[in-house]
């Protein structure tokens, strides 16, 4: 199945939504007042797209869950008074129903559900059983995991929804980090590569937590190819009661959306060949190297095996690694990038030399 994902373009009804896609709003609906005020700045920054969660998957319990049901009418109010589409988030099959039924034009899947087999499945299900075509975007799940990302879609996919987007927020980490989850952009562009028909739409609120990343973040998606954006936005953000400290007030919303860089030029065919060529050429001396890089480590696997010595020896590693990273950054490249590639040629390295032992035996 995972290769036959052909999603149709997202549409609410007859309307396509246009790139790059921007919803914003705030992370909760908390009354009509603050939803209708947050509505009409909203609009007025040239967002087509609202969103607002009326049942909020928290943490812990004893935060704020959500109005409820009836937040419902508030977003039809939005819908009516401004002629924005409104998206809300669902975790089960009655929000799916009571959702529908309120007229609600896009719904999301959060990142604690989509982690949830069982709850996608319900909530596929109850989208198969209403026959309707709403466009669902699907966040991705809270640990780094992107085959649990396509299995929510796949799930969705096989029930008929075919108006399907998702949402990178970023993934968990524990301890001190500056996001608050962190980006780790290599999964939403795998997934980019395996589904190019798949409009991927990047949260910078929940990967940036905090106000001033909001910008840089969302600048960073674009430029990385993202079909557009999904920022929260509150009338008076330090008083929201869930996710305060990410949440734009409606005129920073429209100053950042008006200094967003579009790079929508189609690129000349002829005009970057000679780059690409020389990147080609760099790329298959890289593999020449890798290639004896490995030649070499299995000779050194068959010597620690007849000398009875373990595969791994973690001062060496140490090693290699703290002398390499700082020939890195003389040469201008980051940390985190060597880390990666010492730990992906490491992980080769030790895989290969306990082969040739499992051989032997
Ligand atoms: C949200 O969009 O408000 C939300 C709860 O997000 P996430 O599922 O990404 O945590
Ligand atoms: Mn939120």
């Amino acid at each position: 199945m995972t290769d036959s994902i052909h999603p149709s373009p997202l549409a609410i009804g007859a309307t396509p939504l246009t790139m790059p896609i921007i919803i914003s709003g705030p992370c909760s609906a908390e009354s009509e007042r603050q939803v209708m005020e947050t509505a009409k700045g909203v609009a007025q920054a040239g967002v087509k797209v609202f969103r607002a969660g009326i049942w909020k998957p928290r943490t812990k319990p004893g935060g704020f869950e959500g109005v409820g049901s009836k937040g419902l009418p508030w977003l039809r109010k939005v819908k009516e008074t401004t002629g924005m589409f409104v998206a809300t988030e669902v975790a089960t099959r009655h929000h799916v129903e009571q959702a529908l039924e309120a007229g609600i034009d896009l719904l999301w899947i959060g990142a604690r559900t989509t982690a949830n087999p069982f709850a996608i499945q319900e909530i596929a299900d109850a989208l198969r059983d209403s026959a309707m075509e709403i466009p669902v975007l699907v966040k991705n799940p809270v640990n780094p995991d992107l085959e649990l990302w396509i299995g929510a879609i796949e799930r969705l996919y096989n029930a008929g929804v075919t108006r399907l987007g998702v949402i990178h927020r970023g993934f968990s980490t524990y301890g001190l980090d500056t996001y608050r989850n962190h980006p780790q952009w290599r999964i939403p562009l795998e997934l980019r590569t395996r589904y190019p028909g798949l409009p991927v739409i990047c949260d910078p609120s929940h990967i940036g937590g905090r106000r001033d990343l909001i910008c840089p973040l969302s600048q960073q998606a674009l430029d990385m190819g993202f079909d557009g954006l999904i920022i929260e936005c509150h009338c008076s953000p330090d008083r929201a009661l869930s996710d305060s400290a990410q949440q734009l007030t409606p005129e920073a919303l429209a100053e950042l959306l008006s200094g967003l860089v579009y790079r929508n030029t189609p690129v000349p065919p002829d005009s970057l060949n000679s780059l690409r060529g020389e990147i080609d050429r760099l790329d298959g001396e890289l593999l020449d190297i890798l290639a004896k890089r490995m030649s070499i480590s299995r000779e050194i696997g068959e010597y620690k095996l007849s000398h009875r010595m373990p595969v791994v020896q973690p001062e060496r590693y140490a090693g290699i690694v703290a002398s390499r990273i700082s020939r890195a950054r003389d040469l201008g490249m980051s940390e985190d990038f060597m880390r990666v590639i010492l730990a992906a040629i490491h992980e080769e390295s030790v895989r290969l030399q306990v082969e040739i032992a499992s051989k032997v035996k």
